[in-house]
């Protein structure tokens, strides 16, 4: 099982060496900004690629936080598939294997169904050219893919609006912190998940400093936050996914969550 953590983009090579990562997952510029995405690492994109085929890393690229493509709101739905597209554009550049971004949310009065056709008009407008990875979210008012209830709509609607292939392309990515904080019992949840998306492609490792379905999302490192740490073992060994530790401390905290991991899943 591969099992990385998210790191710092100017040199993610660096920062996977320094954890023990098999992978690294990182961002390509601000993470709560409008601009393009870009690659910090030294000699861009190609370099990045080919360095990380060579030292055996796989690379994923998280999206800016401010994308949401689900809201009723233009002046955010229509700049946040442009910055979705360009940021599947350069993560494929990368030889990223996913680039995960979060369900988003609609407006508190709004119908979700709203939502869920919005995501279908992004998906159907663009051939994603990588996998694009739907994460759960812990709170946002009105959320696309808190709730297991809503992620099940949301793939039944694009199931039916959106091509073959496409679907091919859209992955989901299971953050246990966020699932915990949202209020969905980890206890079985990668089943109820392949339930509606038929696939976890990726999983978030997080402890939540939260307690259950608080609604924040705060991480933790694994076994110091309010999640049972077997609880996220469970998780990672059900889903048999790449593994990401978004946690805090650095390489140390990092490096001790990988390490948590691997010494307790059955090999
Ligand atoms: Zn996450």
């Amino acid at each position: 099982m591969r099992i990385g953590a998210h790191v710092d983009q100017v040199d993610p090579l660096a920062e996977a060496l320094a954890r023990g990562a098999d992978l690294a997952q990182f961002f390509l510029g601000d993470p709560q900004g409008w601009k393009a995405p870009v690659v910090a690492y030294a000699g861009g994109a190609a370099a990045l690629r080919a360095d990380a085929e060579a030292a055996g890393v796989d690379l994923y690229v998280h999206s800016p936080y401010v994308i949401n493509v689900a809201t009723s709101n233009n002046r955010i739905r229509i700049p946040s598939r442009k910055l979705l597209a360009q940021h599947a554009t350069l993560a494929a550049e990368i030889g990223a294997k996913g680039l995960v971004v979060h369900g988003g949310h609609v407006l508190k009065d709004d119908d979700p169904e709203g939502g869920f056709d919005n995501w279908a008009k992004t998906l159907e407008r663009f051939e994603p050219p990588l996998p694009i990875l739907i994460e759960n979210t812990a709170g946002g008012g009105n959320a696309m893919a808190r709730h297991l209830d809503r992620i099940a709509r949301l793939w039944e609607v694009l199931d039916g609006r959106c091509s073959v292939s496409t679907m091919g392309s859209v992955g989901f990515c299971l953050d246990t912190c966020h699932a915990h904080a949202g209020g969905e019992d980890l206890a079985g949840i990668v089943d109820r998940v392949k339930a509606v998306t038929g696939r976890v492609d990726l999983v978030h490792a997080n402890d939540s400093r939260d307690t259950f379905d608080s609604g924040a999302d705060r991480h933790a490192n694994l076994g110091s936050g309010s999640i049972d740490g077997d609880d996220i073992v469970a998780v990672v060994a059900a889903a048999g996914a790449p593994v990401v530790c978004e946690t805090p401390g650095g390489a140390a905290g990092q490096g001790a969550d990988i390490t948590f991991l691997r010494d307790r899943l059955p090999t």
